[in-house]
């Protein structure tokens, strides 16, 4: 029985070419590859400033520390993301202020942020989880009428849009202050490893580059092209969270097959939601009509009286892979000290989520025969009778 993934990445033969020639040109890290990667993917979502990092995680952390966020601030965020997002305004020595996420959807409820506001709040991290753009209008509004930057967690957002004042626009642009993208094999867009910041404000831009490479006052590149000996200095505090030419390479190769991907993702989220109209007890995602999304994951919901964990065994037992939905931190034993975070009313949305929903195989290569598997395989399992839980794993 052939298994059906959860995901695959699209990598072949172009890629392992791009690689090929950077390592021949012997320019590795930081140099042409990078820059170019930088440009053509500002061009791709309408950025005046795109900067690449190491992750998306490191990106977060910058992004954070250029609107101001440091030692005691609060940062309003959701519980209900992979965990980077809470981690990186630890790095910051802030405090993520968690709050709830819609009742039926997998984003911040805007109408919640403004509760959990306070003096220290220096940002607000909105996450557009699964690659489904959050309501950025909404959020950006209450960011301005508080004086308060607004940071996107764009991990898996890459070639999402949004309509925004009656254009569509792609995530990135960015909506708020600065945007931060993940380039993980679990994202559509991959480079093994790999981030990277948008952003309007070209005082932001010059600081990103001065951190990811240690605080240099002179880039390698720089230096390099020069006649004259240049003696480099460290104004400031600086990271490594450099991006290599090769992943850089590879990421061109990826941006240029972005939108044929999306494309087909759309295609197989279509024959999906068909689908599970015919599945009593299987809600599909929805997708409000300001948003389109890349689906960087498609997220179904079960109903009260299905178990989560037996339905997701008796499909892996029938060959198809799945994933539970979202992980709070908030429940995470790294978080389970009170001084790590604080959580604003009730996260009762971002649990159910958690508990009730699960991730399904959703790839470019995916054929429609796989996508009819799938349907056929999780009607069958959610129409079995309730059994005793199977022992949890770790993940
Ligand atoms: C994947 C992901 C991250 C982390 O990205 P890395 O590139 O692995 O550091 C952060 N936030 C969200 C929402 C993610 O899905």
């Amino acid at each position: 029985m052939a298994m059906i993934p959860i995901a695959k990445p699209m990598l072949d033969e172009r890629e392992v070419e791009a690689v090929r020639r950077v390592v021949l040109s012997g320019w590795v890290t930081q140099g042409p590859e990078v820059a170019t990667f930088e440009n053509e993917f500002a061009t791709f979502v309408g950025a005046d400033h795109a900067c690449a990092v190491s992750n998306c995680t490191t990106a977060l952390h910058l992004a954070l520390k250029v609107v101001g966020v440091g030692p005691g601030d609060e940062v309003v965020t959701v519980s209900h993301s992979f965990i980077a997002t809470a981690n990186a305004v630890r790095y910051c020595g802030a405090v993520p202020v968690f709050v709830d996420i819609e009742e039926n959807g997998f984003n911040i409820d805007p109408d919640r942020i403004e509760a959990a506001i306070t003096p220290k709040t220096k940002a607000i991290l909105c996450v557009h989880q699964f690659g489904m753009p959050c309501d950025l209008e909404k959020i950006v509004a209450i960011g301005q009428k508080h004086s308060i930057p607004v940071v996107e967690d764009a991990a898996c957002a890459s070639g999402s849009e949004i309509l925004w004042q009656g254009n569509w626009e792609k995530i990135g642009k960015p909506h708020g202050d600065v945007a931060c993208f993940s380039f993980h094999p679990r994202k559509l867009l991959t480079t093994g490893d790999g981030g990277m910041l948008t952003t309007a404000n070209a005082d932001y831009d010059a600081k990103f580059r001065l951190w990811r490479q240690h605080g240099m006052s002179v880039t390698d590149a720089v230096r390099h092209g020069s006649k004259q000996v240049i003696f480099e200095s460290y104004p400031e505090l600086g990271y490594n969270y450099r991006m290599t030419d090769m992943q850089a390479a590879i990421g061109r190769v990826q941006l240029a097959r972005l939108p044929d991907l999306i494309e087909a993702r759309r295609r197989m989220a279509e024959l999906y939601r068909k689908g599970l109209a015919e599945i009593p007890g299987v809600e599909a995602p929805g997708e409000p009509p300001w948003a389109r999304t890349n689906w960087q994951s498609y997220c179904v919901r079960l109903a009260e009286g299905l178990d989560q964990l037996q339905v997701m065994q008796t499909l892996l037992d029938r060959g198809v892979s799945t994933r539970r939905g979202i992980m709070n931190s908030h429940r995470e034993p790294a978080y389970a000290d009170p001084s790590t975070h604080r959580v604003s009313g009730s996260l009762e949305n971002s649990v159910a989520a958690q508990e009730r929903c699960i991730v399904l195989p959703l790839f470019a290569q995916m054929t429609e025969a796989d996508v009819a598997t799938v349907l056929d395989e999780l009607r069958q399992a959610c129409r079995l009778p309730t059994r005793e839980r199977p022992v949890a794993a770790a993940e």
